[in-house]
């Protein structure tokens, strides 16, 4: 694949200039935040943003609507949310959330921690792409199935296979190695795509990567290649830990957490760490506060129910944030969602026989808005016909950002109407 443009990732020194405003990525290696930063994140959202905190697939926090980016940065450097001015927008580093209190063979925050202090203490390591991503999997398979660039899942107490672009090399190293590993596989890349004319963005965007990256590690494979799972189930609900405390998973409404949400988040004041599955984990708690939790921030909107559908559904930022949308696809999917148009995965929504949008749509708009193909006619859909089935992601143009991996029904808006695409083959960007 070759890039003609420069990877624009923003950050928190660098915005991205949405349609509704500056919006302000903060990164959160391993997911963790601390209460104190929750607070933080709560007073910036109401003071500077426009009063919510989406979650990403990275398990890291936009901010939108961002009003005063110097007060912001300041803001969260003083909380410990921004450390280095030159790395800020490297520091993608995903870990198994539940890791060391539920599950898994070992616990990898430790590593997270290393790994994100080692990204920062090596100057040329600031060069790399804001879009490579780290996966720290403690052996139960829930984020190596992200198709991370560099990363490592536990085979054993002290054993870890090195993967990357996300898959099983076979190369075997033990937890002390691990960090050093892997900072040696992104320098490898980095002089790789230095060498490259066309400036890759992911590893698995370059031919033949994994191996010159591989050579440059200079060991040899001592294990046979794990097959790696497509997807892993969100912790929800009530999780014992292995220490006798209580681990709450708590589902987020397309992400989005209110400062007020947030804010009582804090007052938990226990870990808390965001998923790449646009959730949170709250962690370490008694049976007793835990109750309490449950009780007051299920009313506030958290879901603590596997089957709510709620679950099954994500969307693209739509409008207003993004110019590109044909419409508000989060307030319709909220609709669809509040109104029971969100069917559990085994029910076969029965399709309107009436709607008031054209069936006919010759020609699909690609996100570089050329319009260069042909498609056969679908039928087109008001957002109030939209009955769906199971895992689904709504988007407001076929660009289809943030949809998840996997079997997911598209739900796409269209100038005259939604049209709902259940070919998973035929319609993985
Ligand atoms: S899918 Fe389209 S409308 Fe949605 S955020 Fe991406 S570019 Fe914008």
């Amino acid at each position: 694949m070759t890039r003609s443009a420069p990877d624009s990732c923003p950050g928190v020194l660098r915005l991205h200039q949405a349609a509704d405003g500056p919006l302000a990525r903060i990164r959160v290696p391993g997911g963790r935040v601390e209460p104190a930063q929750l607070q933080t994140l709560a007073d910036a959202a109401r003071d500077l943003g426009n009063g919510n905190l989406e979650l990403t697939s990275r398990g890291n926090i936009q901010l939108r609507q961002v009003r005063d980016a110097s007060e912001l940065a300041q803001r969260l450097g003083a909380a410990g949310l921004l450390p280095s001015e030159t790395h800020e927008r490297v520091r993608n580093i995903v870990a198994s959330p539940l890791s060391g209190r539920v599950g898994g063979f070992a616990d990898v925050h430790g590593l997270a921690t290393d790994l994100d202090a080692g990204l920062r203490g090596d100057a040329q390591l600031s060069e790399l792409p804001g879009r490579v991503l780290f996966t720290l999997d403690d052996g139960r398979g829930d984020v190596s199935t992200l198709h991370g660039d560099i990363g490592v899942q536990a085979v054993g107490t002290d054993e870890f296979a090195l993967l990357l672009a996300g898959a099983d090399t076979g190369l075997r190293v033990s937890a002390s190695e691990a960090v050093d590993v892997m900072l040696d596989a992104a320098r490898g890349f980095l002089d790789l795509r230095g060498t490259s004319a066309s400036g890759q963005w992911r590893l698995h965007e370059i031919a033949g990567g994994v191996e010159s990256v591989l050579e440059t590690l200079d060991r040899s494979p001592a294990g046979e290649p794990l097959e790696l799972g497509a997807t892993h189930a969100v912790p929800i609900g009530w999780l014992d830990q292995e220490d006798g405390l209580v681990t709450l998973g708590a589902g987020v409404p397309l992400g989005t957490l209110s400062a007020r949400t947030t804010e009582f988040l804090a007052a938990v004041e226990r870990p808390v760490f965001i998923t790449p599955w646009r959730s949170l984990v709250i962690t370490d708690l008694d049976e007793g506060p835990a109750e309490t939790v449950v009780r007051v921030l299920a009313p506030m909107g958290l879901i603590f129910d596997a089957n709510s559908p709620w679950l099954q559904v994500s969307a693209c930022a739509g409008r207003p944030g993004c110019a590109k949308s044909h419409t508000d696809v989060r307030a319709d999917l909220a609709t669809a969602v509040e109104s029971d148009r969100v069917l559990p995965a085994s029910a076969e929504p029965e399709q309107p026989t009436e709607h008031t949008a054209t069936s006919a749509e010759p020609e699909i708009s690609t996100a570089t808005g050329t319009s260069e193909q042909r498609t056969p006619a679908k039928e087109l859909l008001p957002a109030e016909s939209v009955t769906v089935a199971g895992r689904q992601h709504w988007s407001g143009c076929d660009r289809r950002c943030g949809r998840p991996r996997g079997s997911v029904t598209d739900v796409v808006a269209t100038e005259r109407g939604y049209r709902v695409d259940t070919d998973d083959a035929a319609t993985t960007p």
